[in-house]
């Protein structure tokens, strides 16, 4: 059973693929409703599909490579999921309840080679990158369990900020969010869809040029070299100098809009200065940007930071103002569940009969 996952191909790949096995486009189109309209577990479930077609794709794909391994529900709404991977690593999915939508945010690598010093899942290395069907199937996941529950709630968002670094997944992430966006399947429209990178600056000049209108979110998370390589070690090979001119060639080549994620920690970037200092930062920039600061969630493992005060983070909030910069503060999800980033997969690949692998 090393079939490929069939969420893994764009709607113009699966044409094709039948084309070139003797089935006709309408033939694409139907199995395509079946996936992502009706949403069907197997491919015998396909009952009006002609049966050589459905043999072929049972031959050669696989509708579902992932298990539920934990589900933590929040008093909030938010559902995080653990999945389990054929391949017995898990993967963290988190769905989220917003006035405007259904938000699913997913997982693009196993662990991650970034290594944000504030994040739980850097703290385990990437093993590998996720396939762009192991990327979708965990929308289609939760899809299923929303559909399960019968309130006829649909997803209508997605933020490519959980796991892994989306850019160094890079080709996998185009094809997902092709297969993602189709008018004719889950039709989750690229407005509603965020990347979110730690700051890959070639892959932000790669993105631009697709001409994608998916959102892009850079995660900044301070003002100046010396201070982001603390935080972040990626700023050692791509700093602020090489940074900033990739999110301009971004603005200038798109002229979409641009979020700059700022994670605000306790006495290391949280202080009126470092506020002045981004202000500073990206003032030729602040009509097309806008700051987003996440109050930090402690984690375990990270017990060096500490939530900044609120009165930290609404003067920094209101510095940013009072320099013309856009700023808002994220508002938090599932608090009472293991709400950090990594935390919940991290907590259980520590448990030995959770972390080791099944195949
Ligand atoms: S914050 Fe994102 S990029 Fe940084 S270590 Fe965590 S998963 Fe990787």
């Amino acid at each position: 059973m090393n079939q490929p996952s069939i969420y893994g191909l764009t709607l113009d790949q699966l044409v094709a693929w039948l084309a070139e096995r003797g089935h006709k486009k309408s033939r694409a189109h139907q199995v395509w409703e079946w996936l992502y309209r009706k949403r069907v577990g197997d491919f015998a479930g396909m009952t009006d599909v002609n049966a050589d077609c459905v043999a072929l794709l049972d031959e050669h794909f696989v509708i579902r490579t992932q298990t539920e391994h934990l589900r933590q529900e929040s008093a909030d709404g938010t559902i995080k999921f653990l999945f389990r991977l054929r391949d017995g690593n898990l993967i963290e999915t988190v769905l989220m309840r917003h006035k405007y939508g259904l938000s699913v945010c997913v997982t693009t690598q196993v662990g991650c080679n970034i290594g944000c010093s504030f994040c739980a899942s850097g703290l385990i290395a990437k093993s590998r990158d996720l396939s762009a069907g192991e990327i979708a199937e965990q929308i289609m996941n939760v899809q299923r369990h929303l559909d399960q529950a019968g309130q006829d709630e649909k997803v209508s968002h997605v933020v490519v900020m959980g796991i892994g670094e989306p850019f160094d997944n890079f080709a996998n992430l185009m094809d997902f969010l092709q297969v993602i966006a189709d008018h004719k399947g889950l039709a989750i429209g690229p407005r509603h869809i965020t990347v979110s990178t730690s700051g890959l600056a070639d892959k932000i000049r790669a993105f631009a040029d697709t001409q994608l209108p998916v959102n892009l979110a850079v995660s900044l998370h301070a003002p100046n070299n010396e201070l982001r390589t603390r935080i972040m070690k990626i700023n050692r090979a791509i700093p602020i100098e090489k940074l900033m001119p990739a999110i301009d060639y971004y603005l200038e080549k798109t002229k979409r809009r641009i979020t700059l994620e700022y994670i605000l920690l306790r006495d290391v970037n949280d202080r009126v200065e470092h506020a002045m200092e981004l202000a500073e930062l990206i003032a030729d920039r602040r009509k097309l940007a806008t700051v987003n600061l996440i109050p930090y969630n402690p984690v375990d493992e990270h017990s060096q930071y500490q939530r900044s005060e609120q009165a930290a983070i609404m003067a920094f909030y209101d510095t940013l103002k009072k320099q013309g910069i856009n700023v808002s503060v994220r508002l938090e999800h599932g608090a009472d569940i293991d709400a950090a980033c990594g935390q919940l997969r991290s907590k259980q690949m520590n448990r030995p009969e959770a972390a080791s692998p099944t195949a």
